[in-house]
């Protein structure tokens, strides 16, 4: 209790403001943990966790391609040898309705969009193009149908699952230069905006409105409002604001054989027919190209506390939650966790970072809360911690009491995944799981996997959501079947997902029955084939070939 005091009356609460955005927009600043991704990847070009110079690529006589030893992707994958590839013909008709700017064939730049952020998974496209209208896409979609060109729709290329690169020669689609924000109404705070739009763009644009996004994730920096939709990304304020299929009004998408699907409805209410903009919302790319979204977005408040706490078990995390939900209520906005293994990672592999607290301690939570009222936040927050602490469920903590605290407690969480990065090679695993039984997988894995591998747990534990990732010096087959498919049965059996918000991708395309019916995984293969009946769109993603080869 002591201890708590101390550190407590040292960090006392801070004046009103918004310590997350504004940290990135008033003061000009980026935040650290988004754009630096871009240039690490860069960075880190040529040395690829002992992947190095043996990625897969299609050559001449075979496309048979052994992606073994790219982590989770235990299985050979065909080309589909009903696809064309490219010719002359095709890019000069690509400059005709792109002009020269919009057709990239340059090696360097080829070479980043067909490898993936965590450069696990490497196509080998010779082409990617980036319109600017949805007339292009419409365009470009039209004609690559006709042709039985293979396409992979990509954004800010940070999907974890290897969903926003090419698997052999796919001709990249990337909307990044489609990023104007159309319209946005202060009264009812619906956002219109082009699919290209960066997410940390939209952040600041509605910041100095008054408005705050939906959505926010580590990666905010680089991933797009289209990339966000078509994974159906969850991240930080998930807890508060719900899904995107709850905040996404309406989207337009470009189907494959050209045609405009406008669903660009602003209305909060719209009960005519199917709700079809949900099909594009999680479909990663498989049944058409975001262009445009409509997304509501809440007034931002001018109340935000952050609290850096350590518990020293996970049973004490899970109560901490229920107490949080059932004591800060409505002003509850975000409730995230990690374990010593992830801090102990954090700590060592990203620069300028140090631990809040004076020593380690089993499991780490940040809580944020966001109001209207700094006294009433106060008070409530201080009675919840002060109650926290008596009870034994929480045994240190801080508060952040300045921008800079803020953002630094933010970057360790958010830090997780590039400190992973920078330790070897990571195995990721993104389940859903009641939260009650999170913790036991992260256990059994520690058992099961000994001195090989570093188990590290982190994730939106308020969502029920555990970031599972294995750390390991390189690659091998020998860790990975200790993995899989345990993870994905023990999943299965505890009535979880195994993807909570990053999507099924090349990762995960043939492990959809782990969380899906026979008969839901059979009409997904309808719908794919109703609307993409060449299967142009995102190759070998998603759903397994085996079924969509029979439907
Ligand atoms: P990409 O990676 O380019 O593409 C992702 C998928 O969407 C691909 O299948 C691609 O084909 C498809 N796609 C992209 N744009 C379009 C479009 N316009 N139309 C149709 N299909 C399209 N994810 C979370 O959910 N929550 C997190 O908290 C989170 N944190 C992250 C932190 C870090 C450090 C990193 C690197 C990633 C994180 N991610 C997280 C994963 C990733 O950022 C999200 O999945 C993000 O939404 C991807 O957006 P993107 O623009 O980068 O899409």
């Amino acid at each position: 209790m002591e201890k708590w005091r101390v550190t407590y009356s040292l960090l006392k609460y801070s004046s009103n403001f918004d310590r997350r955005s504004n940290y990135s927009f008033t003061s000009g600043v980026r935040y650290f943990y988004g754009r630096s991704y871009i240039p690490f990847n860069k960075k880190f070009r040529g040395n690829v966790n002992g992947a190095s110079g043996s990625l897969p690529s299609v050559n001449g006589n075979s496309y048979a391609v052994q992606l073994r030893y790219l982590a989770s992707v235990a299985s050979t994958t065909q080309r589909n040898p009903d696809f064309s590839q490219i010719n002359m013909d095709d890019i000069s008709y690509f400059k005709k309705i792109l002009g020269e700017r919009g057709v990239v064939q340059d090696e360097e730049k080829l070479d980043d969009a067909n490898t993936d952020w965590m450069r696990k998974y490497k196509g080998s496209s010779k082409l990617m193009l980036q319109p600017r209208t949805t007339e292009e896409v419409s365009q470009i979609l039209k004609y690559c149908n006709s042709r039985c060109l293979a396409v992979v729709p990509q954004g800010g290329n940070t999907g974890l699952v290897g969903g926003s690169v090419p698997v052999f020669d796919e001709v990249i689609i990337n909307v990044g230069s489609m990023n104007n924000i159309l319209s946005f109404d202060k009264v009812s705070g619906i956002l219109v905006c082009e699919a290209g739009c960066i997410l940390e763009n939209l952040i600041s644009f509605l910041d100095n409105q008054g408005f705050i996004m939906p959505l926010d994730l580590g990666a905010k920096g680089s991933c797009q409002i289209g990339g966000n939709v078509s994974t159906n990304a969850g991240g930080l304020r998930l807890i508060r604001y719900g899904s995107l299929h709850g905040s996404v009004l309406g989207l337009e998408a470009v189907l494959a054989n050209g045609t405009v699907l406008d669903m660009l409805a602003s209305l909060r209410k719209d009960n005519t027919g199917y709700d079809l903009k949900h099909l594009f919302i999680g479909s990663e790319g498989s049944l058409g190209i975001v262009t445009k979204v409509s997304i509501l977005t809440p007034p931002k408040l001018s109340s935000v506390n952050l609290a850096f706490l350590a518990c020293e078990d996970y049973a004490s995390c899970q109560k901490l939650l229920l107490e949080a939900k059932r004591k800060l209520g409505e002003i509850l906005s975000a409730f995230e966790f990690l374990d010593v293994n992830a801090m102990n990672l954090v700590l060592k592999h990203l620069d300028g970072l140090r631990d809040p607290l004076s020593s380690m301690h089993n499991f780490y939570v940040l809580i944020e809360t966001t109001g209207s009222m700094e006294s009433h936040d106060k008070e409530k927050l201080e009675a919840f911690l002060l109650q926290s602490m008596d009870s034994g469920l929480v045994t240190d903590g801080v508060l952040a009491q300045d921008i800079n605290q803020t953002s630094s407690f933010w970057h360790i969480r958010e830090g997780v995944p590039e400190a992973l990065m920078k330790a070897g090679a990571v195995y990721k695993y993104d389940l859903s799981l009641p939260p009650e039984k999170m913790y036991e997988l992260v256990e059994e894995m520690r058992t099961r996997l000994g001195s090989a591998a570093n188990v590290v747990a982190y994730g939106h534990l308020g969502d029920g959501n555990l970031h599972l990732n294995i750390s390991a010096p390189q690659y091998t087959d020998s860790i990975l079947s200790k993995i899989e498919p345990f993870v994905y049965e023990w999943t299965s059996k505890h009535r979880g997902s195994i993807s909570a918000e990053h999507g099924l991708g090349l990762m995960k395309a043939d492990k959809i029955h782990y969380s899906k019916s026979p008969e839901s995984v059979q009409l997904m293969a309808e719908i794919k084939k109703l609307i993409d009946p060449n299967r142009i769109l995102n190759p070998y993603k998603v759903l397994p070939s085996s079924v969509l080869s029979q439907s």
